[in-house]
Order: C-alpha cells, then structure tokens, then sequence
C-alpha cells in the first residue's frame, strides 16, 4: 500500500511538473499584455515596415499549441493587395499567426489590444512575414502586434491607399480594432489590481538568464512591495521560457484574479526564446523587468514617457533595464502606497 501512495505521489510530482501550461477562464484574467518586438508612430512607418498590406476576408482558423500557450493560424483570403514586395508569392490566400485561442484543455487569452480575426468577417492588414521555422513553417504577422488590424472600410475611397495614409502623426484609433484596456497611459489605474499581500513569490524555469531574472523581479522592490523567489514553479508569479517561433513578441504575461476576486492570483511570464535568444543580458533584463511590471497589476503601458512600461521594447531595452521614477510614481506606487 505505502508502495502504491508512494508511487501516485510520483505520478502526482510529475504531473505538476508538466503542468507547464495556462488553463485561465478568460472571466478571471485582469490584464494580457506583451512586450512587441516592434510598434510604430505613424501609419507611414506601419506601412513601409510591413510586407503585405491587404483587404481580406477570414475563410477559417485553427488554433495551434506550441508549448504551453495557444496561437491560431487564420487563413485569409485576400480580396484587395495594396502592398506587396516580389519576395512575396501571393496565392488567394494567406496565413496569419495570433497569440491565443483554445485548444483541448489550453486556453491562452488573446493579448489585449490584439484581438483575434474571426471567420467571415472582413479586415484591413497590415501584415509581416514571420522568420522561416523549421517547426512552425512561415506565416504573416500583424505588423506592430496590435497595430496592423483595421476595420476594412478604413480605406473608402476605391483602392486608393493614399487617402488612409494621410492621416499622418498618428494611427488614427477610430479605425483600429482593439479589444480590451490596452490604453497609453491615462491615468490608470482605474481599478486596482494588485496583491493583496503587498507580496508576491515568483520562480522561474528554462530560463536563459537566471540571475537577471532575479534583479529584473526584485529592482521592482521598496518598502511597500516585495518580490521574493521562490524554487516552487506552483508559486504566485511563474516565468518560463519556451520556444514559441517567430511570433512578434518578446515576452507576454497574463494575470489573473484570486477567487475571491480581491486581487491578484497568479501571474504567468512567458519569455519566447525564438525572439530573445540574441539579446544581450542587459536587454533581457530589461524584457523581464517590463514584465515584472505588469504582474505587478500595472496594466497597460505609459506610452511616451521615459519609463520601462513602454509598450515598444526597442525603445528602452538598450538604454535602462530597471523600473523609472515614472514607473513607480505612476504604476508601483498608485498600487502599492507611496514610500
Ligand atoms: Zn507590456
């Protein structure tokens, strides 16, 4: 008998070690939120970065589980190209990869502001091709993660892209599908979402860069909010690195609520290796204490400000990897209580 308990343990410990995965009711989760390899300032800038720049129609989708998070493949048939380089070989149909989706018993909940296309409906793209994967094969990407998704009349006037494009400075959010609360910074947050313990444990596994980790976690600490690690991967705050391909972000992280709805639960930080792996330490910790952020409860990123909570990494991962006094002024301390 002491054998068989002995061995369900066993069985036990190693379901909970393969328990790699996100299962989240999405009602639970209170932010999603991604750290993209690239955004843009203008339409301009979304337009010459891209590499296919089409009005199409959604035919079907399927969703796809590469380690433990959700990606769906759309395939979109293409009903109107205003860009397009020779490189591309353009069928009648082409396919584009998104965060989230459920499969079996996975769910990963799409990033907020980058809503998943749906089939039937019709949209303006702005699209990348991925890098070639041996695994994952080649694909489009929405160009700047959540900028390159517009409603399909955003361009009105015929075929005349010129007309969309005139609307320089800015990306003109009228058009823009966006889902959720993935705002610049305007004076959130409105609603606190933080721990409720003004503690967090967190672990990590697979990861490139253990002690930058570390730092990354604990330079978010004073003396109203501490991190702590922890070697138990069934803590608060789990981070894992994983191969995901070429999928247009850095790292993402997902928080969701404890049961009572009172706070935080659980925090997931996954680090995608296929976009990380040439950075230097000092730009990883600097993508890790971003995201150290966001499983603070700051939600949403400050757009425009020297801070670490900027949603375009290239804009600070070469320059700071710790949190600025704007950061804490206005996310760490808002939740937390000033020092
Ligand atoms: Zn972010």
């Amino acid at each position: 008998m002491k054998k068989v308990i002995a061995s369900l343990i066993i069985v036990a410990l190693f379901l909970s070690l393969l328990g790699n995965k996100e299962r989240k009711e999405p009602s639970n989760v209170c932010l999603s939120c991604a750290s993209w390899e690239k955004q843009f300032n203008s339409r301009d800038e979304l337009y010459q970065a891209s590499d296919l720049v089409i009005k199409g129609k959604v035919l079907s989708q399927e969703p796809e589980l590469r380690c433990d998070l959700v990606f769906s493949r759309s395939y979109v048939k293409v009903e109107c190209v205003y860009k397009t380089s020779s490189k591309n070989v353009i069928n009648d149909a082409v396919e584009i990869v998104q965060t989230g989706g459920t499969l079996n018993d996975y769910t990963t909940v799409p990033i907020h502001g980058a809503p998943l296309l749906e089939s039937g409906n019709e949209y303006l793209l702005f699209l990348q091709l991925s890098e070639p994967d041996q695994v994952f094969g080649q694909y489009y990407l929405i160009s700047g993660g959540t900028q390159g998704i517009y409603q399909p009349d955003a361009i009105s006037s015929g075929d005349d892209v010129t007309q969309f494009l005139a609307y320089k400075g800015s990306i003109r959010e009228s058009d823009l599908l966006r889902s959720g609360v993935d705002n610049n910074y305007s004076g959130w947050p409105s609603l606190p979402i933080a721990w409720s313990s003004n503690y967090a444990n967190f672990c990590y596994s697979g990861v490139t860069y253990p002690s930058a980790v570390s730092q990354a976690f604990t330079s978010w600490n004073y003396s109203e909010f501490t991190y702590s690690y922890t070697s138990s991967m069934s803590t608060q705050v789990q981070i894992r690195e994983n191969v995901y391909g070429d999928v247009g972000w850095y790292a993402k992280t997902v928080a969701v609520s404890n049961n009572s709805g009172t706070g935080l639960g659980n925090a997931y930080v996954s680090l995608n290796h296929s976009n990380m792996y040439d950075l230097s330490t000092f730009e990883y910790k600097a993508i890790v204490c971003h995201e150290a952020g966001h499983a603070l409860g700051i939600d949403g990123h400050f757009d425009g400000y020297t801070a670490i909570m900027q949603s375009d990494a290239s804009n600070f991962m070469s320059s700071y990897n710790t949190p600025r006094t704007f950061d804490k002024t206005n996310g760490l301390y808002l939740l937390y209580g000033s020092p």
